[in-house]
């Protein structure tokens, strides 16, 4: 626990499931206020208001779409007139399609860099654009991945719009450092959330993803909600620029494990 994060208000996108809904349960229980982005999964984002609220905390559901500016100013809107101003901004929500770059449609394309690149420069225009002009310090916490540096081919537009992300964050980081707003990323490995269920249904492509992690299991959204809680809090007030990777070490190339290569 993290007694500075107490009264603080956040908003996280893509809210209602997986990665996002651990993240803002995780606040919650840091006694934050939380504004719950989501998209299409309005019974996950009502169910989540309704299970914070019966512990005592406070938190709100709003429909939106993250490549837009409307649906990014909606939710700092809420956070304003809700719980009186926003501390925490997180770009969550992504999603990620597989198909032979060749194949890949321009539409298919364009709607994964709209969501997880274009949303989370419109989400930081829309915190920033509330933070300068009021003189409040403020914390950038963007979800980005492993493939922010590992080659996934078959999911090109996914890997890009990460690898984009990550450059997104430390020229953000460095560009308001003196403003006291801070910027990080998180850089799940393979977690067990609804993106993934399909994939680890078949047994046999887990255990193939568990033979890539060095420690052998795939990872519990709660290990990534509290990076999230870390970043968010004041034991992290010296980082920034930063992703933070929640991978059970994947990126330590275990192909070279035991001296291969
Ligand atoms: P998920 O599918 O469970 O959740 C993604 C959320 O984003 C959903 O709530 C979805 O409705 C929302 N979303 C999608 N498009 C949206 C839009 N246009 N506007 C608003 N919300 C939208 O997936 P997850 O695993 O929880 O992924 C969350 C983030 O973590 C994503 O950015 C993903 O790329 C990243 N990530 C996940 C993993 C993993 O293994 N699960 C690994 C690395 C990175």
């Amino acid at each position: 626990m993290y007694p500075d994060l107490a009264g603080k208000v956040a908003v996280v996108t893509g809210g209602s499931k997986g990665l996002g809904n651990a993240i803002v349960h995780r606040f919650a229980e840091e006694g934050m206020s939380v504004v719950i982005n989501y998209n299409t999964d309005m019974n996950g984002a009502a169910q989540t208001v309704y299970e914070i609220e019966k512990l005592g905390g406070h938190a709100i559901a709003i429909k939106g779409g993250v490549e837009t500016e409307e649906g990014n100013q909606a939710l700092l809107d809420a956070a304003l007139e809700n719980f009186g101003g926003l501390d925490i901004w997180v770009s969550n929500a992504g999603f990620e399609t597989q198909n032979h770059t060749h194949e890949v449609s321009l539409d298919e394309w364009n709607r994964q860099i709209a969501v997880n690149l274009t949303g989370p420069f419109l989400g930081a225009k829309a915190a920033l654009n509330y933070w300068l002009p009021n003189n409040k310090p403020g914390n950038i916490i963007n979800m980005s991945s492993i493939h922010e540096l590992i080659p996934w081919p078959t999911y090109a537009a996914y890997t890009t719009s990460k690898g984009g992300l990550s450059m997104f964050n430390k020229t953000l980081a460095m560009e308001y450092a003196e403003s006291n707003i801070r910027v990080n990323a998180i850089g799940p490995g393979a977690m067990d959330t609804p993106i993934n269920a399909k994939r680890f249904e078949d047994s046999s492509v887990r255990q193939e993803t568990e033979s890539m992690i060095p420690m052998q299991k795939i990872g519990d959204p709660y290990d990534v909600a509290d990076a999230a809680a870390w970043l968010a809090s004041n034991q992290s007030k010296y980082v920034t620029g930063q992703t933070l990777f929640v991978d059970g070490g994947i990126t330590l190339y275990e192909a070279f494990d035991g001296g291969k290569g």
